[in-house]
């Protein structure tokens, strides 16, 4: 069977996010038209993705070091945890740099409907990591989407009885939305208006 390189490129750069039949076809033909060492270029980049980076085993943010700098780093203080639900969203709060504190990556949100129950997310590690007793305050930064809310509710009332204060950031950010595209100063403002759970 005779394979057609750019159709296969096209039908590949489509099943990236965001990437529609027009644009894959863009990205092809630029492509084609780019340098060899730049093609070279992207291609280790992305290769060098999928090798070195890996999950942090204490809070699953992305990482190329396991536990990661932010897991690591002596500057940054325990006593205060941010929990998010992708590692994509622990850039949105450094962002703001404001805060100084830990992360807990979940990896999703509960949603019933797609099948994904507490179990299916980094909550057991949460836990146990609070329950060491050097946390003080948990901010829960769970989108402002249904899911985000549910799993912020579900987790308030699993770390409550832990004896840490719980609270969650105040809504600045647009309902449903994802926090990703929540600006620094939004950011800032519903990290220092976060409310106790
Ligand atoms: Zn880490």
């Amino acid at each position: 069977m005779h394979h057609d390189p750019l159709a296969e490129l096209v039908t590949a750069l489509q099943r990236l996010p965001g990437i529609g039949a027009k644009s894959a076809q863009r990205l092809a033909y630029h492509l084609l038209k780019t340098t060899r060492e730049d093609v070279d270029a992207l291609c280790a980049a992305m290769l060098s993705v999928k090798n070195r980076v890996t999950y942090c085993s204490i809070c699953s943010n992305i990482t190329d070091v396991d536990p990661c700098h932010y897991c690591t780093d002596p500057a940054r203080e325990g006593r205060t945890m941010c929990v998010v639900e992708q590692p994509e969203n622990v850039w949105a709060v450094e962002r703001t740099r404001g805060f100084r504190g830990k992360y807990h990556v979940l990896m999703g949100t509960i949603a019933p409907l797609q099948g994904i129950g507490p179990d299916d997310l980094k909550i057991k590690g949460l836990l146990s990591r609070v329950a060491d007793g050097s946390v003080e305050e948990v901010i829960l930064a769970t989108n402002p989407t249904v899911e985000g809310e549910a799993t912020a509710l579900y987790l308030a009332k699993l770390l409550k009885p832990l004896g840490v204060r719980v609270s969650r950031i105040a809504m600045g950010v647009p309902v449903g939305s994802d926090l990703d595209y929540a600006d620094e100063f939004t950011m800032s403002k519903a990290m220092e208006g976060r409310r106790d759970m």
